[in-house]
């Protein structure tokens, strides 16, 4: 029987790259579907980014994802952009389709997927805290799925008002903006209230975001994109107010089954990479 040595080749490009779980989950993966692929780990430099991607082409990878600090500046050696990869303004997953390597971006739509488990975006009001990297990809993507009302509440201004303007002009979603200069109130009528900032990741495991807790209601959905610890101190804190609660291992799970989607067409078992990702008690 003829033997096949040469698997498809996919991977990331980040600095540091040593802490990313992204590998193991994605290789449980591959295993558990008998798929040849592998996934390479990189630690990539700034200075080294454009390289690192022509290798990428030299060496016929499938695709890649780029994380910190990566995400936009990948953009130019690219050569095109999917359609929320161009809103958002970043990409974390790459994919070859001829001989061109398109950029799109899975943070968002992984969350929304995640999300989609307990509800679906659509028509909801929703407030979102933050309007960093992750929070552009989330609110973007949530407005595609058809949320019609996103408010932004980020502490610095610049921020919150350029991803409120950006999902109001790019999406058919309106949006505004609130500064986060004390403790707020979540505004009633709010269906869902999503935490982008980087409060409580470890080890600030303590921290919360500053919001006034009373004004979380029961029948409201609460998600976190902290991935560690997966139970945040705020989504225990919504689960004893009554919210049902999405976790940030749900959106790391799924940005990574749909890159996989993008690259070997196959639909992986989201349950393998989760349960990797828990057993590795990060
Ligand atoms: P950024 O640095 O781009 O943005 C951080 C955001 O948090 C900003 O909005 C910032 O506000 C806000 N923030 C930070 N500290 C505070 C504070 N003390 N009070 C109020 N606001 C604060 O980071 P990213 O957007 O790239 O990442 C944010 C988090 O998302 C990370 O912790 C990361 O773990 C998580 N993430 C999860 C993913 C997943 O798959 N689960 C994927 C990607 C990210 P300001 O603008 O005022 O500085």
């Amino acid at each position: 029987m003829a033997h096949d040595f040469l698997p498809r080749l996919t991977g990331s490009f980040a600095q540091p790259a040593a802490e990313n779980p992204t590998v193991a989950m994605v290789e449980a993966a591959y295993r558990h579907h008998g798929l040849h692929w592998r996934y390479i780990n990189c630690e990539v430099a700034p200075d080294d980014l454009g390289a690192a991607v022509q290798g990428a082409r030299a060496m016929n990878w499938a695709g890649f994802n780029c994380s910190i600090p990566h995400k936009v500046a990948v953009i130019a050696h690219l050569d095109g952009l999917a359609d929320s990869a161009r809103i958002i303004g970043a990409v974390n997953t790459v994919r070859r389709q001829g001989d061109k390597l398109i950029g799109e971006n899975t943070d968002g739509k992984g969350f929304v997927t995640a999300l989609q488990r307990i509800t679906d975006p659509q028509g909801k009001r929703v407030v979102l805290l933050g309007a960093g990297g992750a929070a552009r990809a989330v609110g973007v993507e949530m407005a595609l799925a058809g949320a019609a009302q996103i408010t932004v509440v980020n502490r610095s201004a610049q921020r919150g008002e350029d991803l409120a303007r950006l999902i109001t002009d790019q999406t058919p979603a309106r949006a505004d903006y609130h500064r986060w200069n004390g403790t707020y109130a979540i505004p009633e009528g709010t269906d869902i209230v999503i935490n982008a900032t980087s409060i409580g990741l470890f080890p600030n495991v303590d921290d919360m975001p500053d919001i006034e807790f009373s004004t979380l209601q029961d029948g409201m959905v609460v998600a976190d994109g902290i991935p560690n610890p997966p139970l945040t101190k705020f989504l225990r804190a919504a689960q004893q107010a009554g919210c049902q609660t999405a976790d940030g291992l749900g959106m790391l799970v799924n940005q990574g089954v749909i890159a996989i989607k993008l690259w070997t067409g196959v639909d992986v078992d989201p349950q393998i990479m989760r349960q990797t990702l828990v057993d590795l008690d990060l």
